[in-house]
């Protein structure tokens, strides 16, 4: 089969793990007959060097015609001051927004060989699965700035439909009745009323679903339980905002936040992949980066927007036998075991493939 995949290389570490992950690619295209057609798609800080803009309508022309999207990172602190509009996180917005991704799926799993990595005591059994709304919430709010009652304030609205709830809370209870049949709805209902509605609509949408366990639980009690005991949680639900933090986190608990990649989805099967990392410019252009975030993205890829499970499944086993191997990035770095690089981790995963 051909599939036309656009890539996003993007700032900083971006363009280091997207080459990683598409030679990847390429390799099982190799082994089991496929052909991936890359294009690249310049958006984030490197649209707005060459075009004064973070996306431009050409980049996101072809994000929007194509089978699928990889996306590096974007960002960078030469762009911090500048406006609003013309950052490069509002390319990431932008194209999430003009795909409809309203659901953002993030797998914390950790694996065997990095149970001494793992920050936490005799972790063990920690899979779980954020599902993070992707287009509304405060980060899609009315915003700006006016005058207040202290001086200059800035302000962000904080708001949810009942069907912006109900579409990627049915999409959390689905996935939980292939996983291990538990949903943990997270919100902050004893204080905010987005979270009041929310969790009306999780339990109405429930009924549908008598075989899923719900448990409603605070964000800030989260936070605290995911340090405690990560293993209790199998398909975490939430808002944008609390998605976004809570996931750095899961990230912590099974080791690096180089290893967690992240499938972005609409109703359709053109979705967009990314690891859940930034561009992490201390680190960018000096081969240092843990490109296996960006690798197991590409692995969602073929998963959900290929339905290619063998090859998803044939990667996916590549990283971990590279990790069994005693293979480690600096961010997983382990007395005794040698660092790679970008390049030569890299090469390590495509030579178990
Ligand atoms: P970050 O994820 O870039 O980095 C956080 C920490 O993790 C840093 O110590 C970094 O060195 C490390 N790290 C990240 N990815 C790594 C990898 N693959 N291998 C090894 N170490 C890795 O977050 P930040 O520092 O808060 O943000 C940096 C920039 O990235 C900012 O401009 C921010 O806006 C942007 N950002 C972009 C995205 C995105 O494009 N999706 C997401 C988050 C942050």
């Amino acid at each position: 089969m051909k599939y036309n995949i656009t890539v996003i290389p993007g700032d900083g570490i971006g363009p280091e793990v997207t080459s990683a992950a598409v030679e990847t690619l390429k390799e099982i295209g190799n082994k089991f007959g496929h052909t991936f057609n890359f294009e690249y798609s310049i958006c984030g800080g490197a649209a707005y060097d060459k075009y004064g803009e973070p996306l431009p309508a050409e980049s996101l022309e072809k994000c929007l015609k194509s089978d699928s999207v990889l996306l590096g990172a974007v960002g960078g602190p030469q762009y911090d001051s500048l406006p609003y509009e013309k950052r490069p996180e509002r390319a990431l917005l932008g194209v999430r927004k003009a795909m409809g991704l309203y659901a953002n799926l993030r797998p914390a799993k950790l694996f065997d060989a990095l149970a001494n990595v793992c920050p936490l005591k005799n972790p063990k059994n920690i899979d779980m699965l954020v599902v993070r709304e992707l287009i509304g919430g405060i980060y899609f709010g009315e915003k700006g700035i006016r005058e207040g009652k202290f001086g200059r304030e800035g302000y962000d609205v904080m708001a949810y439909g009942e069907l912006e709830v109900e579409r990627i809370c049915r999409l959390a209870f689905e996935l939980a009745q292939k996983r291990r049949g538990k949903v943990s709805s997270v919100d902050k209902a004893n204080v905010l009323k987005t979270s009041g509605v929310w969790r009306k609509v999780v339990h109405d949408i429930h009924e549908d679903y008598p075989d899923v366990q719900l448990e409603d639980v605070l964000v800030d009690n989260m936070a605290m339980q995911l340090v405690r005991d990560p293993s209790q949680f199998d398909v975490i639900v939430t808002g944008n905002l609390f998605g976004d933090i809570l996931s750095d986190l899961a990230s912590q608990c099974v080791g690096s936040i180089g290893i967690l990649p992240s499938a972005s989805l609409n109703e359709t099967t053109r979705g967009l992949y990314e690891p859940i990392h930034g561009s992490a410019p201390t680190i960018a252009g000096k081969n240092i980066a843990n490109p296996i975030a960006t690798i197991l993205s590409a692995s969602m890829m073929l998963r959900y927007a290929f339905d290619l499970k063998k090859e998803a499944d044939a990667l996916d086993a590549a990283v971990e036998k590279t990790l069994n191997d005693g293979a480690r990035t600096a961010d997983l770095a382990e007395e005794g075991k040698p660092v790679l690089g970008t390049r030569e981790m890299t090469e390590a995963i495509l030579k178990n493939l």
